[in-house]
């Protein structure tokens, strides 16, 4: 990607956030940045605020003020097209569950079954994530569903930083949204997207994280544990961070018996 472009790309990312941001309320964007074109760099110095946009998602995460409700988030999304991703998909998948949950699962992205019926973990990795929760002894309407980035990558590869960068200022405002006591993040992409890290997962997992406040689990993906047997070590590690989880929410943790 040459240098024009990638500018390109970010102004546009930055300029569709902070559109987002004046849409729902927060004070201090220029009046005049919905007029700004992309082509118009001279006047990028003037429009942007000098935060990043990492500390400007900081203080949105933690301004009290500001309460979006999710429908709110799913309208202002509109039908995106803020990132490459966009072009290729066949459904926007947004989130589901209780949009007062005390947990939150984050996942990666879409798959091909997601992509079908727009609605997060319904695959064979969504029935083994049905599987974590029943064991949990709650119900998916309990928790929240939803994925770092909302459209399908192509071929189900990794989300790129580009497309993890234009699309998790929506998962932020999420997150926001439902203020989940736990977050659980499910599998390498979603844990090192959320934590800003390039720690791998099975370093990062079985410790509660700091996430602007919030505490957050990093565990193994649904799909790697399709791929490592139900009764694995790593089944049994997914466990694990689930009865820390459980433990902080002080839920009962139920009994289970490792047949080895
Ligand atoms: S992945 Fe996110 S930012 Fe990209 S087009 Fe889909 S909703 Fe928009």
């Amino acid at each position: 990607m040459n240098t024009h472009s990638t500018k390109a790309q970010l102004f546009a990312s930055l300029t569709a956030y902070l559109q987002d941001l004046q849409e729902s309320g927060l004070d201090g964007i220029p009046a005049d940045l919905a007029t700004l074109k992309e082509t118009d760099t001279a006047q990028q110095p003037a429009a942007i605020p000098k935060q990043s946009i990492e500390s400007k998602m900081t203080e949105e995460l933690n301004t009290p003020e500001i309460h979006e409700t999710l429908e709110q988030i799913r309208k202002s999304l509109g039908p995106c097209q803020r990132c490459k991703l966009g072009a290729t998909r066949k459904n926007l998948v947004f989130g589901v569950g209780n949009p007062k949950a005390r947990l939150v699962f984050v996942g990666e992205g879409p798959g091909a079954d997601e992509d079908a019926q727009g609605e997060p973990f319904v695959g064979d990795a969504g029935k083994m994530l049905n599987r974590i929760i029943a064991a949990m002894e709650l119900k998916r309407e309990d928790v929240y569903i939803c994925n770092v980035v909302k459209c399908r990558p192509p071929q189900n590869r990794p989300p790129e930083s580009d497309e993890v960068s234009t699309c998790s200022p929506f998962l932020l405002r999420q997150l926001q949204s439902v203020k989940p006591e736990v977050i659980v993040a499910l599998g390498t992409s979603a844990a090192q997207a959320l934590l800003q890290t390039k720690i791998p997962i099975s370093k990062m997992r079985g410790k509660f994280h700091d996430f602007h406040g919030m505490p957050l689990m990093p565990t193994y993906h649904p799909s790697y544990l399709l791929r490592t047997g139900g009764n694995s070590d790593s089944f049994w590690s997914v466990w694990d961070d689930m009865t820390q989880v459980l433990q902080y929410l002080k839920l009962p943790v139920p009994n289970k018996s490792r047949n080895k």
